[in-house]
C-alpha cells in the first residue's frame, strides 16, 4: 500500500478550499513531485502530512495509519518519521552547524555520544564535516540547505518533505542540493515529496509528478506522461 495516501481530502480555510477533493498516493521508495503556482495548495497539502493542519473532509494515511483521527501523542510519533527541508533553511543562527544537526536527537533524547557519532556521519554524508563549528551565517546557501538535509535525516525519518527547497538558491546550487536529495534516495530509500513552483526541478529528480491548480489536482502520472512533448 502507498506511504502515504490521500483520499478525498478538502481542506478549508473559513469559505477558501485550499485543496477539494484531492486523491494522491505516494509509493515508498519514490521521489515524488507537487507541482503549482503559487495559491495552488501545495504549502496546505505538506501541512496536513506533517499533521500541523487538520483535514476539513476526507482521509490522510501515513503508513497505512489514518492521521485523520489520530490524537496529538499519537501524531508526535508519525511526524519523528517524517524530517522536513524548508525554502529558508530554518537554521538556528546561534547555534552552530554542529548543533543544529543534533537538535533533532536531543529532543528525541539520544545521549551525548551517540548524537555526536549520528552528527559525524550525516556531516560527512552532505560533505560539511570541516564546517562542524561555524555558525549558519557563515556558510553559503546551497551549505546551509545541506545542514538542512543532515538535520532533516538526523532521526532516520522515512519520508523527507522538501518545501521549495531549493528555490532560495542560484540554478548551480539547485543542482548540487537537488543530487544530494537524490542520493538519500537512492542510498538510504528514503521517499521524498518534493514541492515546488520550479519546473526544473521536477525534471531533475522526480519519477513522478502531481499538478495542482486552484486546490485541485489536475494530472499526476510519471513525469515523461505528465510532461510529454504534444
Ligand atoms: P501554495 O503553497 O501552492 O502557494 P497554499 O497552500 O499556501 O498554496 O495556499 C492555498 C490557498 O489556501 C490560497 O488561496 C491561500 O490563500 C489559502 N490559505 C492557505 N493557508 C491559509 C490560512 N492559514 N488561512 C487562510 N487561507 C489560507
Ligand atoms: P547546545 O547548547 O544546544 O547543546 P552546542 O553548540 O553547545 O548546542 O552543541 C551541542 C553539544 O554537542 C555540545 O555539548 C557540544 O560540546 C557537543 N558537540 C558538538 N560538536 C561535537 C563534536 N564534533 N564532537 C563531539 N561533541 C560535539
Amino acid at each position: 500500500s502507498p506511504l502515504i495516501e490521500f483520499r478525498g481530502v478538502t481542506k478549508s480555510f473559513g469559505g477558501t478550499a485550499a485543496l477539494s477533493d484531492v486523491d494522491l498516493a505516494v509509493e515508498a521508495g519514490e521521489v515524488f513531485a507537487v507541482i503549482g503556482h503559487s495559491g495552488a495548495g501545495k504549502s496546505t497539502l505538506v501541512r496536513l502530512v506533517n499533521a500541523l493542519e487538520k483535514v476539513t473532509s476526507g482521509s490522510l494515511l501515513v503508513d497505512g495509519v489514518d492521521i485523520t483521527t489520530l490524537p496529538e501523542r499519537r501524531l508526535r510519533e508519525v511526524r519523528l518519521g517524517i524530517g522536513m527541508v524548508f525554502q529558508q533553511f530554518n537554521l538556528f543562527r546561534s547555534r552552530t552547524v554542529f548543533a543544529n544537526v543534533a537538535y533533532p536527537l536531543k529532543v528525541a533524547g539520544w545521549a551525548k555520544a551517540d548524537r555526536a557519532e549520528r552528527v559525524t556521519e550525516l556531516l560527512n554524508f552532505v560533505g560539511l564535516v570541516d564546517k562542524a563549528w561555524q555558525y549558519p551565517d557563515q556558510l553559503s546557501g546551497g551549505q546551509k540547505q545541506r545542514v538542512g538535509i543532515a538535520r532533516a535525516l538526523a532521526t532516520n525519518p522515512r519520508i523527507l518533505l522538501a518545501d521549495e527547497a531549493t528555490s532560495a538558491l542560484d540554478p548551480e546550487t539547485t543542482g548540487e542540493v537537488l543530487r544530494l536529495l537524490k542520493r538519500v534516495n537512492t542510498e538510504f530509500g528514503v521517499t521524498i515529496v518534493v514541492i515546488t513552483h520550479e519546473m526544473e526541478v521536477v525534471r531533475e529528480i522526480a519519477d513522478r509528478v502531481a499538478v495542482l491548480e486552484g486546490g485541485r489536482v489536475v494530472e499526476v502520472g510519471p513525469l515523461h506522461e505528465v510532461f510529454a512533448d504534444p
